[in-house]
């Protein structure tokens, strides 16, 4: 039986066109190649709030990652204080991605810090007790976020369920760091 799957494929494509819409003018556009996937892949979207800068990526599609959706996304997560740009863990957007679905949120994610390079981290570190715990940023391996539609404490409580790595609460200056560190939480 062909036609079930047909009328899902066909479902799913609205779904993608009508998430796009949604989405926005202001987002970049999308690489031609994605809009031929369908919702069979990963998707994140972001908004850099140091840089404007807004990025939607299927970074993930038909079995692997996608290398230019990854380049994009390592881009908007660079060090903005330095401009360096360093590889961000491919398990890091996984597990945002999963962040995302678990705290049922629509927002893109709003980075307060991605990759940090070493002078800048410990240029931060010299200022912020907090900092040190943050090395991570450092290997590419976390970020401070937050989600426009979901409280903190909400985002919160979602990042610790998922029991994948570092998760720190910051109410003041308001973001959760996520790591793909060991499990720990502060
Ligand atoms: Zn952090």
């Amino acid at each position: 039986m062909k036609q079930p799957s047909l009328a899902s494929s066909g479902l799913d494509r609205r779904r993608f066109l009508l998430r796009g819409i949604a989405a926005g003018a202001a987002l970049l556009p999308m690489p031609a190649r994605a809009t031929a996937l369908g919702s069979a892949g990963r998707r994140l979207s972001f908004v850099n709030l140091h840089t404007d800068e807004t990025l939607t990526a299927l970074y993930w599609a038909n079995g692997s990652y996608q290398p230019n959706a990854v380049k994009d996304i390592n881009y908007l997560l660079r060090d903005f204080r330095t401009g360096d740009v360093h590889a961000i863990d491919l398990r890091l957007l996984d597990l945002l991605h999963t962040l995302q679905h678990r705290a049922r949120s629509k927002s893109p994610f709003q980075v307060i810090s991605g990759y940090r390079s070493p002078a800048t981290n410990a240029k931060l570190a010299a200022l912020s007790d907090g900092v040190a715990r943050h090395s991570y940023h450092v290997k590419g391996m976390a970020i401070d976020i937050a989600l426009a539609d979901r409280a903190l404490p909400e985002l919160h409580q979602a990042a610790l369920s998922l029991r994948a790595g570092g998760v720190g609460f910051y109410p003041k200056p308001g973001f959760v760091h996520v790591d793909v560190g060991p499990v720990r939480t502060w």
